[in-house]
């Protein structure tokens, strides 16, 4: 048998698991899907917006993975602690395949980022998607927002700000996010990009869905839309990529439309571009009133540079979505400039060598790219490089079953009935509330209700 640990369950760690016990050259792979989190899913339950149905749906086919009886579902078990070193996990399994994706935020670097109202888009998202980790939000007092950055995560932000509480009780997200979020006198959401519209970071799905939310206007100045090359310029244009040109042609649209704000406008976005954020105006108290923005001018190469001319834009809220980081994990190498662990074809390399039983997929190998399907090829390339290595690997005898030495280090492993006695809390909770499932939010409620408090497992 050969035994393996994947640490992360989000949809890298879950295809790569899949991958390890469905091939058919090595065989009795056993994998122990380890999550710090007493939930499965990774970014699928805590990143992907509550109103994307379609997306979330696809827990349905993580969650057959992880009913495999060839696979260990294991919530609860932090590695890279005291209890449970990455050393340590080492010697429990054959192999250790790290999936643990990117968790922290990019930081701007510009003045005033600290002052009270400026926070991350990825605090944003886990607040509203009911990560027991994530600080409340309070939006009271706040009319106007801007989001900084052009990618699908600040498209999401300016959705889930604009929306209308109707769209958002029918999702899962948690009563107290849900019951801000419907009370909030937001009226105006800038969403802005230091680049030009056909560089902007989002697929044009999720840009075209901003202009159908009920009651939501949409603006973009088509003066700034000419600030790109590839807006006036046919030749230019017909170069992009698809993606690219569909994009602009979206933006085109709302720009023609004058954004006409319609009687029944309670929300207006408005899509900036060519602006680059300078510094976070402060106002009494030390909280944000403002972002002031340097306009940028294309370079000729992809870029931007400043011009000098300044604009604020007031905001009572300011998230920085400019992009997630990985974190290093104690014990294992890091490329703190790229955020990731180095690795050739997912074996991880210290000190230039592939280590034998070492693997990495997911963000924490590639970075912050690509969407949900991206980590299928890239969790396929580990997993066989995994099983190359199989026939050295499994010569090492294993000092017993992983979980018991888990319990012996004080963990508290979650296990999937537990998840399922979670999913069955929460869709108790969503009928007491008169909703569908709705998320608990915090540890002591998700370990309560998983049935796996603070006694350890006879
Ligand atoms: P992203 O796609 O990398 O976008 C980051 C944005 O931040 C870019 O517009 C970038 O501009 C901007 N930026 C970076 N540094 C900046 C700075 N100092 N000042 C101003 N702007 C700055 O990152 P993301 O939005 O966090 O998304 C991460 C990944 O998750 C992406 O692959 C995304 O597609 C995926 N995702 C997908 C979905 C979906 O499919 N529905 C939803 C959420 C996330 P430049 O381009 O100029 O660098």
């Amino acid at each position: 048998m050969l035994r393996v640990a994947v640490v992360g369950s989000g949809p890298s760690g879950v295809y790569a698991a899949q991958t390890l016990v469905q091939q058919r050259e090595v065989p009795g792979v056993r994998v122990d899907v380890l999550d710090r989190l007493p939930a499965p899913y990774g970014l699928v339950r805590y990143g992907v917006a509550p109103d994307h149905e379609k997306i979330k749906s696809l827990t349905g086919s993580l969650r057959a993975v992880l009913e495999d009886e060839r696979i260990r579902f294991l919530g609860n078990v932090e590695v890279g602690g005291p209890a449970l070193t990455t050393e340590r996990l080492l010697e429990l399994y054959h192999a250790v395949v790290y999936c643990v994706g990117a968790a922290r935020d990019r930081l701007l670097g510009i003045p005033g980022e600290e002052l009270a109202g400026v926070h991350s888009a990825t605090a944003f998202v886990s607040w509203y998607s009911g990560h027991p980790d994530a600080a409340a939000f309070e939006l009271g007092g706040v009319r106007s927002a801007v989001v900084i950055g052009a990618g699908n995560v600040a498209v999401d932000v300016t959705r889930i700000l604009a929306r209308g509480a109707p769209a958002l009780t029918a999702t899962d997200m948690p009563h107290p996010a849900l019951g801000v979020l419907a009370g909030s006198g937001l009226r105006a959401v800038s969403m802005v990009a230091r680049r030009g519209p056909s560089q902007g970071r989002f697929t044009t799905k999720e840009l075209r869905e901003l202009g159908t939310l009920p009651g939501v206007a949409v603006r973009v100045d088509p003066a700034e839309l000419a600030l790109d090359p590839a807006y006036l310029d046919p030749d230019t244009a017909a170069a992009l990529p698809a993606a690219a040109r569909r994009n602009v042609e979206v933006l085109r649209g709302w720009a023609e439309a004058d954004g006409g704000a319609a009687e029944e406008t309670q929300r207006i976005i408005t899509l900036r571009f060519h602006l680059r954020p300078a510094m976070v105006l402060g106002g009494p108290g030390g909280r944000v009133v403002g972002v002031r923005f340097e306009r940028t001018t294309p370079d000729g190469a992809g870029g931007v540079s400043g011009t000098g001319v300044y604009e604020d834009i007031p905001a009572e809220l300011v998230l920085r979505s400019v992009g997630y980081r990985g974190v290093p994990l104690p014990g294992l190498p890091f490329d703190a400039a790229r955020g990731t662990i180095p690795h050739a074809a997912g074996r991880v390399l210290r000190a230039g060598r592939a280590s034998v039983g070492e693997y990495v997929a997911g963000w924490i190998k590639r970075g912050p790219t690509g969407v949900i399907g991206t980590n299928r090829p890239c969790a396929k390339e580990t997993a066989s490089s995994l099983l190359q290595d199989a026939g050295a690997l499994a010569r090492r005898e294993l000092p017993g079953d992983p979980l018991d030495a888990l319990r012996a280090a004080g963990l508290r492993p979650v296990e999937w009935p537990g998840w399922l006695a979670i999913e069955v809390a929460e869709a108790d909770l969503g009928r007491s509330l008169g909703r569908r499932s709705v998320k608990i939010p915090d540890w002591p409620g998700l370990l309560g209700a998983a049935g796996s408090p603070s006694s350890p497992t006879p």
